[in-house]
């Protein structure tokens, strides 16, 4: 199966015709309430393709975790490792979106801040038992960190999805077989423009000399571009009508995560992932635009 640890957060998405400058009101937003967090949203997508997963998360005591939870439950997702942390408020996000399409973000981690080393070595054995670990960085880097530790001691592969973006030991590099990330975040760790499927086919072997196992670059609608033992390969994506690309990039992790978890190789496994991707960016919402099997395999 697939063990996930990361963030889960209540996202508020408040659509506004203009945003309100210090110290402004504005009246009329629309407020629509979403479940989001890379660690559930990512968990969510490889349970909703067909594989077996825990998630390794906390929320707050303000009344927004259960729903949270229950919703992962609903989604086929193991949150049995779901703590409640009293004094702490559940992650949240505050999103506005403008006509124009240009959204402005808030985050308040609240809870996740509280997953720490201690709970994942709790977990130790469900991660051992586990065939991938799954970890993004919106819980504290330490708890990432013993994370990726006790996966590769245990023999568990290492599924990194380095975002947000932020200088990786080499130590950490070397044990992570995928590493993911985008264009922006493969740029912050090469310390140069990547641009366009030529851009990545050149980027991915850097990140293996940086001392990845394998590295995997989503290109948005150009698909995604990965690298093992020195060779790259461009796997493209369907052309589908875009309507709300936000979770594309958790919708493809979480395929990745389940193809993976199910014995298929790395290549085979980025070939399905950018078909989910591309599923997930024509409905709204992150979680709300997260595929099914049949949907993938109709792309
Ligand atoms: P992120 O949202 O993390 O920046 P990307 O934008 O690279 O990630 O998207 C992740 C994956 O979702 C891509 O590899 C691709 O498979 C799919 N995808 C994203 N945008 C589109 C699009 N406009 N058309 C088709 N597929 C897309």
């Amino acid at each position: 199966g697939v063990f996930v640890m990361g963030s889960i957060n209540q996202d508020f998405v408040l659509r506004v015709e203009r945003r309100p400058g210090p110290g402004e009101t504005v009246t009329d937003a629309e407020l629509s309430l979403h479940p989001g967090g890379k660690g559930a949203n990512q968990s969510a997508a490889a349970a909703l393709l067909g594989a077996e997963v825990a998630f390794l998360g906390r929320v707050g005591d303000d009344g927004l975790g259960e729903p949270l939870v229950r919703n992962l439950r609903e989604k086929g997702v193991d949150a049995g490792l779901v703590e409640r942390v009293a004094g702490r408020s559940t992650g949240a996000a505050f999103i506005t979106v403008t006509p124009d399409g240009e959204n402005a973000i808030t985050v308040a981690p609240g809870a996740n801040r509280a997953l720490l080393p201690p709970d994942v070595e709790a977990a130790r054995e469900r991660i051992a038992a586990s065939r991938v670990l799954v970890a993004q960085m919106e819980i504290p880097r330490e708890t990432v960190f013993r994370g990726v530790e006790v996966a590769s001691e245990a023999g568990t592969r290492v599924l990194l999805n380095l975002a947000p973006p932020f200088e990786v030991p080499g130590e950490l590099l070397g044990l992570l077989d995928p590493l993911v990330v985008n264009e922006h975040e493969a740029a912050f760790l090469l310390g140069e423009p990547v641009e366009g499927v030529e851009g990545a086919l050149a980027a991915a072997p850097e990140l293996l000399g940086l001392g990845a196992r394998s590295a995997v670059i989503t290109l948005g609608p150009a698909g995604a571009v990965f690298a093992l033992e020195g060779r790259a390969e461009h796997a493209s994506a369907p052309r589908v009508r875009a309507v709300d690309t936000t979770g594309a990039g958790d919708a493809f992790v979480g395929a990745l995560a389940a193809r993976l978890a199910a014995g298929e190789a790395l290549g085979e496994a980025v070939a399905y992932a950018v078909r989910a991707g591309a599923a997930a960016v024509t409905r709204e919402g992150a979680q709300g635009a997260l595929p099914t099997p049949e949907v993938v395999e109709g792309l």
